[in-house]
């Protein structure tokens, strides 16, 4: 460690030393936050409630100056940095053990530019903080599908949701963006402005930078879409999810289609699928017919719905501080044999588990690979077990269910996964995630972060630190 008086400390602690807090407080406007203070236990936490972590103090950003000088006084001291937005990752990656938190949750301003079609966010915007001030204007760009999670995570490792197939991931979408670098300069990436950087940020995570302002290309959406839920009985569910396979691989881009297995609150299982269909009301009625018609669904909720709604659909099912593990793959269709391993595994399900399958394809499928580093744009699924609890002692077999179904599908997988899906997996899963773009990102990873300041993410590793 760098500096004197800390010899005791481990590399990367932050000093609990008042006068080391202090120093922190003087450099920032926003509020630190340290051990001992009554906003500590709260300002440690992150979603997953298995995440039990405890930094050396947490600032919250007040703007882009605020984070610069955190980057500044985190390298001035060679402190372990961790970067939060939404608190979101399921591995915990934006809570560390005593280090610095560099959390940007407090900084929310966005602008909606109704004629350009474009909106500039600050990177502590949440997903409904987003749509609710795009549709404020008719408008809207792709995000994900719980409202609490934070537009910057999920927009640099990619981002899927309800209007991925029609416009594309988060990250295609964006135009600019500002970024403090791990030198702690601040800069304007575009395609025009740092072009190998603005590649990299589409995709790659948080290796490279920290991300204050997001710009994106927005479009016309709703503000009310067909959409809702149709469920069939776990006895019928082999033949419906045939029939879904059929129906989501030939669908329009307009039409998302995100199923799963999962369990209604009186214990029985099901087949649900969710759908979206992004454009009018009567087209999307024409569409949806075969699949309304197909079976004897149990519940059928498909109804005109805002589009703000729709995108929250599935926050009750998230709410923070539950415990949750997943493990993730990406599927190019749903064959007879893997349906038949996913209800088996299904069956034997603990309470509160659920097996995803988030339908991607359309736009998403025709930008080039090479255009950003998302990379596994042939997959038309993105198949994850979820397990969902609350009592410490059903850790491991919660785990292991998931697991075990993960392993038991890896015969059916494209082999790649999304990087935002992965927890702490290992580098091998990260070049999966990257496939033919890692050595580029590795390259840019040498060139932007040589010492690996930023490394608590999905973590492309410099040459230098290898
Ligand atoms: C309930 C739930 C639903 C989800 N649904 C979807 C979905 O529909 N579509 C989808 O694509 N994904 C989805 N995800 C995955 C989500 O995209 C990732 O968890 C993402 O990392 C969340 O971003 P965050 O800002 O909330 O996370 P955080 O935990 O705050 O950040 C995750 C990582 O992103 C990096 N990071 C965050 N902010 C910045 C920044 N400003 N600059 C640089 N690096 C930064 C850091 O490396 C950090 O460790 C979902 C996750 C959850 C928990």
């Amino acid at each position: 460690m760098s500096g004197t008086g800390f010899a005791k400390q481990r590399a990367g602690e932050l000093s609990s030393q008042a006068s080391e807090i202090a120093a922190l407080r003087q450099v920032v406007r926003g509020e630190v936050v340290a051990p001992g203070d009554v906003a500590y236990d709260q300002a440690r936490r992150v979603w997953n409630g298995m995440i039990d972590r405890r930094p050396g103090a947490v600032v919250y950003c007040a703007g882009s100056d605020d984070v610069v000088a955190a980057v500044k006084f985190a390298r001035s001291r060679s402190l372990l940095v961790a970067v939060r937005a939404g608190g979101h990752n399921i591995g915990g990656a934006s809570v560390c053990d005593g280090g610095l938190v560099i959390d940007l949750s407090r900084m929310k301003q966005i602008e909606v530019d109704p004629i350009r079609r474009t909106a500039r966010a600050q990177a502590g915007l949440n997903l409904g903080e987003f749509d609710t001030a795009t549709q404020a204007h008719g408008l809207a760009t792709t995000m994900g599908v719980n409202a609490d999670t934070g537009i910057a995570g999920l927009t640099l490792g990619g981002g899927f949701g309800k209007l991925g197939r029609k416009y594309g991931l988060s990250c295609d979408n964006l135009i600019s963006a500002e970024i403090a670098t791990a030198e702690g300069r601040l800069l304007r990436v575009s395609a025009t402005e740092h072009a190998d950087l603005f590649w990299a940020i589409r995709g790659g995570g948080g290796n490279f930078g920290i991300v204050t302002t997001f710009e994106y290309r927005l479009f016309a959406v709703g503000p009310t879409l067909l959409a809702g839920s149709i469920s069939h009985p776990y006895d019928r569910a082999r033949d419906a999810m045939r029939f879904y396979q059929a129906f989501a691989s030939s669908a329009p881009d307009e039409l998302s289609l995100d199923a799963a297995l999962a369990t209604t609150p009186s214990g029985e299982r099901v087949f649900n699928i969710s759908c979206c269909y992004v454009g009018p009301i009567e087209q999307g009625e024409r569409v949806l017919k075969p699949l309304r018609a197909y079976g004897a669904p149990i519940q059928d909720q498909i109804a005109p719905r805002a589009y703000v709604e729709i995108q929250s659909a599935g926050d009750a099912i998230f709410p923070r501080g539950r415990r949750y593990y997943w493990k993730a793959q990406f599927l190019r269709e749903l064959s007879d044999p893997a349906i038949d391993v996913l209800l088996t595994h299904y069956a034997n399900a603990p309470s509160g588990s659920l097996l995803v399958l988030q339908h991607v394809g359309g736009a998403i499928a025709r930008v080039p690979i090479a255009e950003t580093p998302y990379a596994n744009r042939d997959a038309l699924y993105d198949c994850f077990p979820i397990s969902i609890w609350d009592d410490p002692e059903e850790d491991a077999a919660h785990i292991l269910w998931a697991r075990e179904l993960w392993d038991a599908m890896r015969p059916f997988s494209t082999g790649g996964v999304y990087a935002n899906n992965l927890g702490e997996e290992g580098t091998e899963r990260v070049e999966a995630a990257y496939g033919e773009n890692y050595p580029r990102l590795l390259a840019l990873k040498n060139k932007y972060d040589p010492t690996n300041f930023f490394r608590l993410n999905q973590n492309i590793k410099p040459m230098a630190a290898c």
